[in-house]
């Protein structure tokens, strides 16, 4: 039994919670009911942020301010050179407060503060990224048509977006989404999990300052039934970009498609990290651990299946099992925190349901296995699961926890069998020092993502997204601008009419 945590309390516990107010058309309001969201830290117990908390009237009132900022205002209408200058703008003002949004991140979604400062440094090249592509953005003409017809294809920014994000990456996910729907010449409507809105309001105010120009970016903090779905039905919203469950995903598809609107899905994920004897081990183990652990398990791309080689399954696990018990679990805001605290006590139940029920179904708790007692907060121990079969609930459902499931394999076909065992689709890992392996399970497994020889890496170039019921289209890369566009075909005749109909 591991040690009770001592969490200290930071400075943000011995004063008044923030307060955040909607921002709808360039100005900051409180809910007309006066309702108000409420956020404890779950690293320390004490309220962090108050949030405006929105409803039906918000949200009408924030999608026809996008919708007039689309139909009359600059943004859509101006040089991509000119958006392009405010986006890099707002990348230089984020990198100033990177470690006051890094901070709120912390604070609200138990994350570690080292981590979390990754990620806003990530999220800043995302939006350096984003406004290098607004200049590159450009259709197509057509020559080829013969002396009378020139045909150009041109990418006009879609209108309104309605962007849904989640708790457990807060400001990193919204940089995923805005930075190329602005870039597109887009306008849009935000809102942020009803846990973790704090930097998102941030950015809205940084956007601000950077020159977006009002209304163009709308932010509402709120619960999904209230703010979530009137932001996917409503009429004049033009396209859904969304992260989150794949149950809540399918229920936005579903409504999305009464007006048929364009949908991005990012959803969950069932990863599996696929581990071969001739692979450098000793790498495979850290990332075996960093896959299962990282941001406490709570992450789509959780390596949270690690598919072992059964002659090398023993010794391979007493390694990860070693690692594992060096990982520091504990405060968000200390430095050398690896493992911060779990997002909410009914969330926390979930996630030890799952271990429970893994045990109850035959398999074996290897590693830690429940809660970390502490002073404040609330938190897991890193736990390590043998004898998973593939039926086994832990090994089909995300369990978004610091849960790793071991299962194993005595040839490729079974690793990849095991691999593709599921409705999901998002990133998968091999290790193997063999370019053949890695090529056959590169190319053999059923996902948007495959890591060889590396696990989690992440760049604005590449593509991300699921197959399967891990979501719909590509975020990030060369074409994440052209998503956020529809394309209009323009036929250009001259001369006299060819192909009269009746003369
Ligand atoms: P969630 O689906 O519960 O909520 C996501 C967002 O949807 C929240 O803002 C929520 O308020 C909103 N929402 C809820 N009901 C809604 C409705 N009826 N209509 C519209 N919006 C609604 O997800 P979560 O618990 O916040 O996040 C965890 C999930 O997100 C995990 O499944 C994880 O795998 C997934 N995720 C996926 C990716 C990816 O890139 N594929 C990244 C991060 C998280």
């Amino acid at each position: 039994m591991n040690a009770p945590l001592k969490i200290s309390m930071p400075a943000e516990a011995s004063v008044a919670p923030k307060a955040y107010k909607l921002l709808i058309d360039g100005k900051h309001v409180d809910a007309r009911d006066g309702r108000m969201l409420e956020r404890k830290s779950p690293g320390h117990g004490f309220m962090v942020s108050h949030y405006a908390q929105a409803g039906a009237a918000e949200v009408e009132a924030a999608v026809q301010a996008a919708h007039r900022a689309f139909e009359t205002g600059p943004w859509p209408r101006m040089q991509a050179s000119e958006r392009a200058a405010i986006l890099l703008k707002a990348a230089d003002l984020i990198e100033i407060r990177l470690e006051d949004i890094a901070r709120l991140d912390a604070l609200e979604s138990g994350k570690p503060i080292a981590q979390a400062r990754a990620e806003i440094g990530g999220a800043v090249d995302i939006w350096r990224y984003a406004a290098s592509l607004a200049r590159t953005l450009h259709g197509e003409s057509y020559a080829n048509l013969g002396d009378a017809m020139l045909g150009i294809v041109l990418r006009e920014p879609i209108g309104v977006v309605s962007i849904i994000t989640p708790w457990n990456f807060p400001f990193l996910i919204v940089s995923q989404k805005l930075p190329f729907a602005l870039a597109a010449g887009c306008t849009a409507v935000v809102k942020p999990s009803e846990m973790t809105s704090a930097s998102t309001f941030v950015l809205g105010d940084i956007l601000l300052e950077a020159g977006v120009p009002a209304g163009v970016v709308n932010i509402l903090a709120g619960l999904g039934a209230d703010v979530g779905a009137p932001m996917v039905s409503h009429p004049l919203v033009e396209m859904v970009s969304f992260t989150g469950s794949t149950r809540v995903g399918k229920m936005t598809m579903a409504a999305a498609s009464n007006s048929l609107k364009r949908v991005s899905m990012e959803l969950g994920g069932k990863n599996g990290q696929i581990v071969f004897p001739d692979a450098d081990l000793k790498a495979a183990a850290d990332a075996a651990v960093f896959g299962g652990f990282f941001n406490a398990g709570e992450c789509c791309n959780a390596g949270s299946r690690l598919i072992v080689h059964e002659a090398i399954a023993d010794d391979f696990l007493g390694a990860v099992k070693a690692l594992t018990a060096r990982v520091t679990v504990g405060d968000p805001l200390d430095d050398l925190t690896k493992v911060g605290a779990m997002i909410s006590s009914d969330h926390l139940a979930k996630v030890t349901g799952y271990v429970a029920a893994a045990a109850s179904e035959g398999g074996s708790i290897y590693s830690g296995g429940g809660q970390r007692p502490s002073n404040a907060g609330q938190y897991l121990d890193p736990t390590i699961l043998r004898n998973v079969t593939e039926n086994m609930t832990v090994a089909r459902e995300e369990v978004f926890g610091p849960v790793l499931s071991v299962l194993t394999f005595e040839s490729i076909e079974k690793a990849l069998r095991i691999a593709n065992n599921t409705p999901y689709g998002l990133s998968a890992g091999v290790w193997s020092a063999s370019i053949d392996t890695c090529m056959s399970v590169a190319r053999g497994v059923r996902s948007g993502t495959v890591w060889v020889n590396t696990f989690m890496e992440g760049y604005p170039e590449l593509p991300f997204g699921g197959y399967k019921q891990s979501g719909l289209g590509r975020e990030l890369g060369k074409r994440a601008v052209e998503d956020y566009t529809e394309e209009k075909t323009i036929q250009f005749h001259r001369g006299q009419r060819t192909g009269w109909w009746v003369g």
